[in-house]
C-alpha cells in the first residue's frame, strides 16, 4: 500500500515537471515568433524574415541625437511629432527609389507610389508592402486618427486618410524627418 502511495506520488510529480517544461518551452518558441516578423525587401523583390528593433527611450534619444538625423527626428519618430508642413526634405523630393525608416532601416515606401498631395509631407496611396506598417489609434489633439507606425521598430511615420488617389485611395501622410531616402536604378 505504502509503495503505492509513492509511485503515485512519483507519478503525479513527474507529470506536473513535464507541465511546466513544456510551457517553458512554448513560451520560448512564441517569443522567438514574436521577435521575428515577416516584411517585404525592395531590394531582395521578395518577402524575408527580419528581427523586430526594440531600444529602451535613452538608446532611441542617443541614436536620433547624431547629426544624419533630422533635427525633429527623436521627437517625431518616438514622441508622435509632426514636422511642420512644407519643412520636411522629402515633401518635393521626386527621385527614383525607396524610403526607408530612418529609425531602424527597414523599407516603408516606394517612389512609385509617391503623390503630389498638397499637404506639404510626402503622401504615398500605398506601402512597399502592407506588412511593413502598422497603425495604432491615436487619439491626441480631439481627433482620432490611424497613426502609422514602423512595423519592424514601432516608431511614428505619420497618418493615413481615406482621402488618396486610385488605386487604394488612400493617402500615407508621412513625415520626412520619419524617412530616410535610398536611390534605385531605374530597370
Ligand atoms: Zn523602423
Amino acid at each position: 500500500m505504502r509503495a503505492w502511495t509513492i509511485f503515485t506520488l512519483l507519478l503525479a510529480v513527474a507529470g506536473l515537471f513535464m507541465l511546466v517544461t513544456s510551457g517553458f518551452a512554448k513560451d520560448e518558441m512564441m517569443t522567438d515568433e514574436m521577435k521575428q516578423i515577416k516584411v517585404y525587401s525592395v531590394e531582395k523583390g521578395d518577402y524575408v524574415m527580419t528581427d523586430r528593433v526594440a531600444k529602451s527611450e535613452e538608446e532611441w534619444k542617443q541614436q536620433l541625437a547624431q547629426p544624419e538625423y533630422e533635427p525633429m527626428a527623436y521627437k517625431i519618430l518616438r514622441k508622435q511629432g509632426t514636422e511642420p508642413a512644407f519643412s520636411g526634405r522629402y515633401a518635393k523630393h521626386k527621385e527614383h527609389g525607396v524610403y526607408r525608416c530612418a529609425a531602424c532601416g527597414q523599407d516603408l515606401y516606394h517612389s512609385d507610389h509617391k503623390y503630389e498631395s498638397g499637404s506639404g509631407w510626402p503622401s504615398y496611396y500605398q506601402p512597399v508592402a502592407p506588412e511593413n506598417v502598422a497603425t495604432r489609434t491615436d487619439r491626441s489633439f480631439f481627433m482620432v486618427r490611424n497613426e502609422l507606425i514602423c512595423s519592424r521598430c514601432e516608431s511614428h511615420l505619420g497618418h493615413v486618410f481615406d482621402d488618396g488617389p486610385p488605386p487604394t485611395g488612400q493617402r500615407h501622410c508621412i513625415n520626412s524627418a520619419s524617412l530616410i531616402f535610398h536611390p534605385l536604378k531605374k530597370k
